[in-house]
């Protein structure tokens, strides 16, 4: 089954298809990207509202993911608002940079991604699968793979290794990579 991605981040239908080779599904980039008011105050309500425009702009069946990472002793920054930080800084590099300075005299540096998928096939058809890794933001950027906030986060168990230092590890272990088993799994058993 095809879906069209409800995103403009080609980073993002580059590692859901690697996520998904080997399976029926595919994911396409959109002709036109739309703009999209993520209001919702979770990254359910924002998947579904990403989902439901691609779905109805197109007519066909679109799959969104909404995603963020939630830094513990930021409370009211990023998370669902992730893609919103720092709008006064266009590149990611400085975000993290950013970000870096923001927890600089915190002694609780512990963050996790999260990742929601949704699959939006038709109005009475939308499934919703979730996916966290867990780690830590870093005191410096490393590493060039991923992108957005990956030079800055250190999951547990790499040994200090960032997201972006560690893109095989990621392509099976990321928020990203655990809601997409999930879905293929539900997808497989029932499709
Ligand atoms: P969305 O595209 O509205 O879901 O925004 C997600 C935000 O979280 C953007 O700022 C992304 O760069 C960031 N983000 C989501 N997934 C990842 C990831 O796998 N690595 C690094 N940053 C991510």
């Amino acid at each position: 089954m095809e879906f069209v991605l409800a995103s403009a981040n080609k980073k993002k239908v580059i590692e859901l298809n690697e996520l998904f080779k080997d399976s029926k599904l595919t994911v396409t980039s959109p002709q036109e990207k739309l703009e999209v008011d993520e209001t919702g105050l979770t990254f359910r309500e924002n998947a579904f509202l990403k989902a439901k425009a691609y779905y109805d702009k197109f007519q066909k069946p679109a799959l969104s993911d909404d995603s963020g990472l939630i830094v513990e002793a930021l409370p009211d920054i990023l998370g669902v608002k992730s893609a919103r930080f720092a709008p006064e800084l266009p590149e990611y590099k400085d975000k993290c940079k950013k970000l870096i300075e923001l927890l600089k005299d915190k002694d609780d540096k512990s963050a996790y991604f999260v990742c929601y998928l949704c699959f939006y096939i038709s109005d009475s058809e939308i499934y919703y699968f979730e996916g966290r890794v867990h780690g830590k933001i870093a005191e410096k950027l490393s590493g060039d793979g991923g992108f957005g906030y990956d030079p800055v986060f250190l999951p547990e168990g790499r040994d200090g290794r960032s997201l972006a230092e560690e893109s095989a590890w990621k392509m099976t272990n990321s928020h990203r990579a655990k809601a997409c088993r999930e879905a293929l799994n539900f997808f497989t058993k029932t499709k």
